[in-house]
Formats: structure tokens, sequence, C-alpha cells
């Protein structure tokens, strides 16, 4: 896989969705055989910020396997310090050139951003905030399924914004940074744009 593309890995991630929303999902490097090979190294073809949703399993959703994605997730896919840190070590240590970022429909956390009568404990209160604050460019904040899709885009932009090596490996063309979205109910990613 080392020698795959940015796009090339992407092309690949997205025939795997395709599988898995069809349900002819093939469980590649699920052995016993790739079980012996990744516990010598890990080379996976992408990393991927992901949200904690139970019905958003990342590896499952693209029909990977061992090894093959470096996943960090958080409710509502946010660019926390840690995940951030997260992503540097997969790029800095592991060589991955591909970052995606992928949020959902009907997210929770989303869903707890738009609402400012919860009460929240410190830690998701800081959590929320976040997402708050990538939704902080609509004023009112948007219906639910359009701030989940804008709440990527923006998590997108803030993990490179937030850290130095992310944004050197992006001007130098060494890393690609996609966000996309999950639809819970079809199975099927699509990818967003700054217009999201
Ligand atoms: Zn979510």
């Amino acid at each position: 896989m080392d020698s795959l593309t940015p796009e090339q890995v992407f092309e690949t991630l997205m025939q795997g969705n395709q599988r898995f929303s069809e349900g002819s999902c093939l469980h590649p490097n699920t052995s016993k055989e790739r079980l012996a090979e990744v516990s010598k190294i890990q080379r996976p073809m992408a990393a991927v910020l992901g949200c904690a949703d139970s019905r958003v399993p990342v590896e499952f959703l693209f029909d990977t396997g061992l090894g093959d994605l470096f996943v960090v997730r958080s409710a509502g896919n946010t660019p926390t310090v840690s995940s951030v840190a997260s992503l540097e070590y997969a790029v800095q240590f592991l060589d991955v050139g591909l970052i995606i970022v992928l949020g959902h429909d009907q997210c929770g956390a989303v869903s707890a951003a738009l609402d400012f009568d919860l009460v929240l404990t410190p830690s998701l209160e800081e959590l929320i905030g976040g997402i708050r604050l990538n939704l902080s460019r609509h004023n009112p904040f948007p219906p639910l399924h359009s701030a989940c899709r804008h709440n990527v885009v923006i998590s997108s932009q803030r993990i490179v914004q937030r850290s130095v090596l992310l944004t050197d490996k992006v001007r130098a063309g060494k890393l690609v940074v996609k966000p996309l979205f999950y639809d819970i109910s079809t199975g099927i990613i699509e990818t967003l744009t700054d217009k999201d």
C-alpha cells in the first residue's frame, strides 16, 4: 500500500465503502496471516478522524482490516488537542499522506451543540464548545443536517490550522485532508466541499 498516492488510497477506500453500502464486503486483511504481518510493523494507508457514534465504525464502513487505517475518534469528530496530536503521530511517524475527517448525519454531539438548554459537564462543555466554534460562522446556527455537514468541513480545516506540522505537510504537497460525510441510513459516504 505504501506506493499508493493519496488519491489512489482515497479511491481504494471509496470502493470499500461502495462494497459496504451494497452489502458485499470482502473483509480484506482480517486473516491470521495479516495479524502476524502487522504485529511487526504498522503502515496504515490513511488516518481518519471520526465520531465516537456506535453507528459509525470506521474500518467497517470502508471495508478495511487490520493495519489499514489509523483511526482517531471523538464525539462530533472534533479537533481536540489529543485528536490533532494523534493525527500528527500518524503523519510524522507512520508516513500517512491522507487524513479523512468523517462526519455523519444525526450526530448527537452536533445536536447537543445546537441545544443551549442542555446542562453539560465541564469536559463536555469544552468538546461541545469546539463544535459551536465550528458553527459560529452561521447566525443563527443551521438545522441539524446542515450543521453536521458544516462541522465536518470546518473540523477538517481546523486540524490543519492547529498544527504547524500538518500545515507544512499540506503546503509541501505531502498531505491531503478530505472531509467526508456518512449517511447512517444508506451506508454511503460522500465527499464534502467548502460549500457544505
Ligand atoms: Zn456523531
